[in-house]
């Protein structure tokens, strides 16, 4: 069975044999005429006409009232979640399925992150569980959250997009609006999914996006905040273009700031990159459509968006039945040159982490147990 299943794999790429990646850039656009366009006009660094195109873009695809353009998207997390409030001393909620940038963007916000279940369908934050925590752990006085036993903040709610497939966010803004905890999406990985009509990262008091070469849209290194309020955009302008003030020539910084912005050269690949995006999800979602078809009957199920939502399906991804069977799958797939890879160690169980607080985790455990993520680039040739 594994046989055909990998033979399957190649035949939906139409790559008969060498290797697939699990996921690669690919420049058909305008890539190397904007660079070079970048690079002939001397903007390079941070101030550029490509930066601000790149963001209006951002806003255009997304809906979002404003986009600030970052170096990364851990750093966009990190300031996101100061501009949420998140201070020395925190806690912040999130879940253990996750890239380690999310909890370590927490950590650099002077926070602790207390990790919560992920739900069996969306593979993201459990509304349920956070309910059940902040019932069970936490009280609320003259608006804000605590930690009963520590009397931590409960300063932020970050979920995270996996893979792409949106989190059910109608249920946690409620729960997280009740308790005052502000929301902050981790929507690296969701650049063009949408829920019930609104996408990814706009749906929080900020969100974030990442463009790491390995995502739906690269800029090589870059991310960015959505946000539809305008002080926490402009403060977020402010606090990454190291709190200067604007003026053509004196050097004036109100604020201990950071330098987080992304170089015009950046923003330049990106502007071409989010040229084709409409092409790459539907690429990715016809390949997920695909796959799922190949599954179809082998026992394992093939992870398929939830109800309400358009996944850009920028990693798919398969549940076998065990730890045995989720090795074996990915040892042979690697073998025959097919990109394939286990979901990440969870974060509570990495040393750096193991300490946290936790909350039951039974979801997260299972489905890590079990998941291999399959190749998801836009093959040129697919
Ligand atoms: C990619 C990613 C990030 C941010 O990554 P950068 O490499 O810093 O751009 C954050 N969170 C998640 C879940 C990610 O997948």
């Amino acid at each position: 069975m594994l046989e055909e299943i990998l033979r399957r794999i190649r035949e939906v790429q139409h790559f008969p044999d060498g290797p697939i990646p699990l996921h690669a850039p690919v420049f058909a656009g305008n890539e190397k005429k904007y660079v070079i366009d970048a690079i002939e006009s001397t903007f390079v660094s941070s101030v550029g006409e490509y930066v601000t195109r790149f963001e209006e873009m951002l806003c255009s695809l997304t809906g979002a009232r404003h986009a600030v353009a970052c170096c990364n998207g851990t750093s966009a997390l990190e300031m996101s979640l100061r501009l949420a409030g998140v201070r020395s001393g925190d806690v912040v909620l999130t879940q253990p399925l996750s890239f380690v940038a999310t909890a370590n963007a927490i950590v650099h916000a002077g926070a602790e992150p207390v990790f919560l279940d992920i739900e069996r369908n969306t593979l993201g934050l459990s509304p349920s569980a956070v309910r059940d925590f902040l019932q069970a752990q936490c009280v609320r006085g003259q608006g804000v959250c605590r930690l009963a036993d520590t009397g931590q903040r409960v300063a932020a709610c970050v979920p995270m997009h996996s893979f792409g497939l949106p989190v059910r966010m109608d249920e946690l803004l409620a729960i997280c609006g009740e308790w005052n905890v502000p929301v902050v999406e981790d929507a690296a990985e969701a650049l063009g999914s949408s829920y019930k009509g609104r996408y990814c990262g706009t749906m929080g008091q900020l969100g974030v996006l990442s463009f790491n070469g390995n995502k739906t849209v690269t800029t090589g290194g870059g991310g960015a905040i959505l946000t539809n309020n305008d002080e926490l955009a402009t403060t977020a302008k402010h606090l990454t273009t190291t709190g200067k003030i604007p003026h053509p020539w004196e050097y004036r910084h109100d604020t201990v700031a950071w330098n987080f912005r992304l170089p015009n050269l950046n923003a330049a690949l990106g502007c071409a990159q989010l040229e084709q995006i409409e092409n790459f999800i539907e690429t990715k979602r016809k390949r997920a459509a695909a796959y799922a078809e190949i599954f179809n009957g082998t026992g394992w199920e093939f992870v398929m968006e939830p109800e309400y939502c358009r996944s850009n399906y920028w990693l798919c991804a398969v549940l076998t039945n065990s730890v045995v069977e989720k090795k074996t799958f990915i040892e042979k797939a690697n073998a025959s040159g097919l990109g394939t890879r286990p979901a990440w160690e969870p974060l509570h169980t990495l040393p750096i982490y193991q300490n946290c607080r936790c909350g039951e985790l039974s979801t997260t455990i299972d489905i890590a147990s079990r998941l291999v993520n399959l190749p998801s680039g836009v093959v040129r040739n697919f």
